[in-house]
């Protein structure tokens, strides 16, 4: 349920409302826009009595909210989300570009390609440490050690840095990390999401391969009902029936989640694809979309990348890739930050 509230309403009138919503059990999730203030009201919301509500001076409307999405609904939060880490803005109008290789393999990759994405315009770096692989004989990542090398990729560079959970025993190690990723095949580990929303740092959480949007957006509900408000959505691609594809980009969703939450939306053009030549095209169509930046695979020699070398680019590209991006971003409302 959603109170719309009336503009100069006092702090005594909200103190009462406050008080009395509290009194029925149910959490209040404020939201001051520029232009409305809305209070979601969360929990079982069945035992308020709406007609006492209206009756309050303070209270302008009451809406029903029908979904099971409450905190990351747009509804009980009109105004984008815009999350700042490390000196970025992430939502709101800015363009994220996250770049880097699936997998740290080496301090003299790790720090050679953080170096190259940097001079391409990225505003993070990506690399996996701890990696979600189908086979248990692949390559399955540097695990501490990678979380190590990135980090001093991120002390080389400035650049801030994003990278993979794959269990809340490993959180101590993330300490130095700006933004932690929850993987597609961990989208659905609500005791991750648990822990990830009892904690500060910014979650990126990705679509699972076989989830609705609905579903994925439970997710989000997950970690921002535990306290931890900066959820960035990530589509990644989903499993069709395609097999010349690794999986599906739902361009579609993207213009549909910014419509049915504030959180912003990124996309994952590597893993959705599979093929390096079609990271390009996917980006641009993704910005012209309206996604709020991209996660991109980038090694400096993807012909003997550890993990993911089909569909990594080569730091030549993604320089490329960004000024045509500049151009379809021209055409939104959104711009790449600096
Ligand atoms: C990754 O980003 O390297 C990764 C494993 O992604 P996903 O969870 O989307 O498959
Ligand atoms: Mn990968």
């Amino acid at each position: 349920m959603i109170l719309i509230i009336k503009n100069g309403a006092d702090a005594r009138q909200y103190e009462k409302l406050t008080e009395w919503i509290e009194e029925l059990g149910l959490k209040i999730h404020l939201s001051k826009g520029e232009s409305t203030t809305v209070m979601g009201l969360v929990g079982d919301t069945s035992r308020v009595d709406t007609d006492v509500l209206r009756s309050l001076d303070i209270v302008k409307d009451i809406l029903r909210v029908s979904e099971p999405y409450k905190k990351v609904n747009r509804k009980f939060r009109p105004d984008d989300t815009v999350i700042e880490v490390a000196g970025q803005r992430i939502g709101g109008g800015n363009f994220t570009l996250i770049a880097g290789p699936c997998s740290v393999e080496s301090e003299k990759q790790i720090i050679e390609v953080a170096e190259a994405v940097k001079k391409a315009g990225a505003h993070f770096l990506r690399g996996g440490a701890f990696k979600p692989r189908t086979s248990p004989y692949s390559f399955q990542g540097l695990g501490a050690d990678g979380l190590k090398l990135l980090i001093k990729a991120k002390a080389a560079t400035g650049l801030a840095v994003v990278t993979e959970i794959m269990d809340s025993s490993q959180l101590d190690l993330f300490a130095d990390v700006d933004i932690i990723q929850v993987g597609a095949r961990n989208m659905q580990n609500f005791e991750l999401l648990k822990k990830l929303g009892a904690q500060a740092k910014p979650v990126l959480l990705k679509r699972g391969f076989a989830a609705t949007i609905e579903e994925w957006l439970m997710s989000a509900e997950y970690v921002m009902s535990g306290g931890n408000e900066n959820v960035i959505l990530c589509e990644r691609g989903i499993r069709t029936f395609e097999p010349y594809t690794r999986n599906t980009l739902d361009l579609s969703a993207i213009p549909l989640v910014k419509e049915l939450t504030h959180l912003p939306v990124i996309v994952d053009p590597s893993h959705a694809s599979g093929l390096a030549r079609l990271v390009e095209p996917m980006s641009l169509a993704s910005a012209a979309a309206g996604a709020d930046g991209l996660i991109i695979e980038v090694h400096n020699d993807p012909a003997r990348a550890l993990c993911d070398g089909a569909q990594s680019i080569t730091p030549d590209k993604l320089a490329a890739l960004v000024k045509k991006l500049d151009v379809v971003l021209g055409v939104t409302d959104k711009r790449r930050g600096l």
